[in-house]
């Protein structure tokens, strides 16, 4: 019998069962995973797990699902295991680089600040974006690592830019969930950036809003401490999620960084535009709170000025730059501040 034949019969089968009686006013809904013979000739605990892999690729709300553990979802899980299995020997061989993508004041074009994203030059063989790779990471502690390697190398860049009497603009370093799940975690984020003698203030901590879900008065006392030490944060791709407007109220938040997918839609809409008018108010609001806006993903120029009349002036986004090698960032961004300023100061 065909897969899509075998799942209509079990999801025919559930929505049977998912009417308790006639006139109930409730409907139950299951979201299955389910593990065909070819991937079960595993032992049991196995395939309980590739049932449970298989179960939360669902996202329906409201919705029977059934959702096989097809092919592509079983080489993803070994690729996801072949990561893991060469993380430790990729760290000793220094494949991770840090690469930076500037944030820019629209008005003055000068540089704000900017994030810190990971690289993997995988095997030795070019260079893997985050996306292959730190999703298989959070599913375990493994992306403190990364994110640890990440602040690291800031830091290092960050001392050697203020021996060479550069000066300095904030630089954020993504913090996953799993992060955030560790005792005395502001504390040892702390240790790290002391050991190479950096102000805090010149360190971000971006979270995604799904960094923010679980656990979150232990997240919330977490990010106070971080941001009573004198660190910022930052709450990264806002309006992604479901719970961003609570926790405005609830988070230390010095930066709110709009989602790229506002950003996409704001200067090619009809209108009108909801896309626009949700970020006209995304941005009063924030403003209004005292809380930076950064719009992330502008590629175009009419996206920065509309973005400008808005009252959101700082953005980062392809049309400036990618992100680039720290090396590049440093002759691009930091040394010519100084040159230009050593300039300034002979005349
Ligand atoms: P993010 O933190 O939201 O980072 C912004 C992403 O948007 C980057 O992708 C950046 O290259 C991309 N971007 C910025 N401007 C534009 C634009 O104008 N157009 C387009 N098409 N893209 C733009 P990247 O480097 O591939 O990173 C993707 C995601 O991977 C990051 O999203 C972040 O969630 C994660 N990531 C990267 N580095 C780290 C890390 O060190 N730790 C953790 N936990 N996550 C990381
Ligand atoms: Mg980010
Ligand atoms: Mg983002």
């Amino acid at each position: 019998m065909p897969e899509t034949q075998r799942r209509q019969n079990l999801t025919d089968f559930f929505e049977e069962l998912s009417v308790l009686e006639e006139d109930s006013q409730y409907k139950i809904c299951f979201r299955c995973g389910v593990v065909t013979m070819f991937y079960a000739m595993n032992t049991g605990d196995i395939v309980a797990d590739c049932a449970k892999i298989a179960q939360a690729t669902g996202n329906q709300l409201n919705k029977t699902e059934i959702n096989f553990y097809t092919k592509e979802i079983h080489e993803k899980v070994l690729w996801g295991k072949q990561l893991k299995a060469y993380l430790d020997t990729a760290i000793q061989n220094q494949e991770f680089l840090v690469y930076l993508q500037p944030k820019i004041d629209t008005k003055s074009e000068k540089i704000y600040g900017a994030e810190a994203l990971i690289r993997w030059n995988y095997k030795n063989k070019g260079l893997m974006p985050p996306i292959k790779f730190i999703p298989y990471f959070e599913l375990d502690d493994s992306i403190i690592k990364i994110d640890e390697i990440v602040l690291h190398q800031v830091c290092r860049k960050l001392k050697s830019w203020k021996e060479k009497g550069y000066s300095l603009h904030p630089i954020s370093v993504n913090l996953s969930r799993k992060h955030l799940e560790q005792t005395n975690v502001a504390e040892h984020l702390t240790k790290i950036v002391d050991s190479y003698g950096i102000d805090h203030q010149y360190i971000e901590f971006e979270l995604t809003e799904s960094a923010t879900n679980d656990n979150q008065k232990y997240m919330l006392s977490i990010l106070q401490d971080l941001h009573n030490k004198g660190f910022l944060i930052s709450m990264d791709d806002f309006g992604t999620g479901y719970s961003s407007f609570g926790l405005l109220k609830e988070m230390p938040l010095d930066t709110l960084k709009i989602d790229k997918s506002f950003v996409d839609f704001i200067a090619v809409e009809e209108e009108p535009n909801k896309n626009k008018i949700i970020l006209q108010h995304i941005i009063s609001m924030a403003n209004a709170l005292g809380i930076h806006c950064i719009a992330e993903g502008a590629e175009y120029y009419e996206q920065i000025k509309v973005l400008e009349n808005l009252g959101c002036n700082t953005v980062q986004g392809f049309y400036y730059s990618k992100p680039i090698p720290m090396e590049d960032f440093e002759e691009n961004y930091i040394k010519t501040t100084k040159d230009a300023l050593d300039k300034w100061e002979e005349r």
